[in-house]
């Protein structure tokens, strides 16, 4: 199974979904966690019991990922407290709905911030500790609307199909430095972010294009994203891993 004692993972957009799921997986096999959050403290603490209570070490840290000085603030803690940096999980994100025609720089901004930009400012930061280990794995969260755009949201999709090509550029760049980049492409996943719209009206609309049937949970992410930051994925860098239950079957 996977072990990741002394190893220190920041998790971003910990404290609920995917990445509080994440978070405690990571914790189970040995990591020294850092759960980041916006808004939502108690959540992010609740984590960290969840982590101290499985016997991993686990600490919160408030940083808004869309500025960059928050972001390089968190890394910086993530050293002072555990002495290195081996995997950054770049998942914080937002999912708001505009048709085109309403998208003011507000929303844009909004999106771009929280989605794009964060992922830069984080990676940006844990770069040159990594560089300095010569280790390192970045697992970036895009999404299918990524890879087949998605109507009404198409300011979202635009992020993530950026994550994409973020992955295959930093993959190249950083490979000489012994640091593995990849994404974890997810269909559709039932946490805050789209509990509303899985039981809408539309709900059974959504489900009826998975060929599993339903929806994943937030730990069916969360496995896919330890075994590419894990030494099981040594040889894969680069590479967007499609976690969707068929829905949209893309290479
Ligand atoms: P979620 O349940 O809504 O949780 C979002 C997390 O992101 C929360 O922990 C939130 O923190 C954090 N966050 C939002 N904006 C932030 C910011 N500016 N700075 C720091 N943290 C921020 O979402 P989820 O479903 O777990 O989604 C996680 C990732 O998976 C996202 O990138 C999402 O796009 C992607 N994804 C989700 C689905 C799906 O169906 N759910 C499908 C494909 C991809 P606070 O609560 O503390 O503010």
């Amino acid at each position: 199974m996977f072990n990741f004692k002394g190893k220190t993972v920041i998790i971003t957009g910990a404290s609920r979904g995917i990445g509080a799921a994440a978070a405690v997986l990571f914790g189970r096999f040995g990591a020294n966690v850092i759960v980041n959050y916006k808004n939502n403290a108690d959540k992010a603490a609740e984590i960290v019991g969840q982590i101290t209570k499985n016997g991993g070490q686990g600490r919160i840290f408030r940083a808004d990922v869309g500025k960059q000085s928050e972001c390089r603030q968190m890394v910086e803690y993530a050293v002072s407290e555990f002495g290195r940096v081996d995997i950054l999980v770049c998942n914080a994100g937002i999912w708001n709905e505009a048709a085109i025609e309403d998208m003011t720089d507000t929303i844009l901004d909004e999106m771009i911030d929280a989605n794009l930009k964060g992922c830069f400012y984080c990676a940006g930061a844990a770069v040159p500790h990594m560089k300095k280990q010569k280790s390192g794995n970045i697992v970036f969260i895009s999404s299918t609307a990524g890879q087949r755009g998605e109507a009404y949201h198409s300011h979202y999709a635009a992020t993530k199909g950026a994550l994409i090509s973020l992955t295959k550029s930093l993959a190249s760049e950083l490979a000489p430095s012994g640091i593995m980049v990849n994404c974890v492409a997810p269909g559709w996943v039932d946490t805050d972010m789209s509990h509303e719209a899985l039981v809408s009206a539309d709900g059974p609309k959504y489900l009826s294009l998975i060929p599993l049937g339903r929806a994943a949970t937030a730990e069916e992410i969360a496995w896919p994203i330890l075994f590419m930051s894990s030494p099981y994925a040594s040889f894969i860098t680069g590479e967007i891993l499609n976690v969707n239950g068929g829905a949209v079957l893309v290479g």
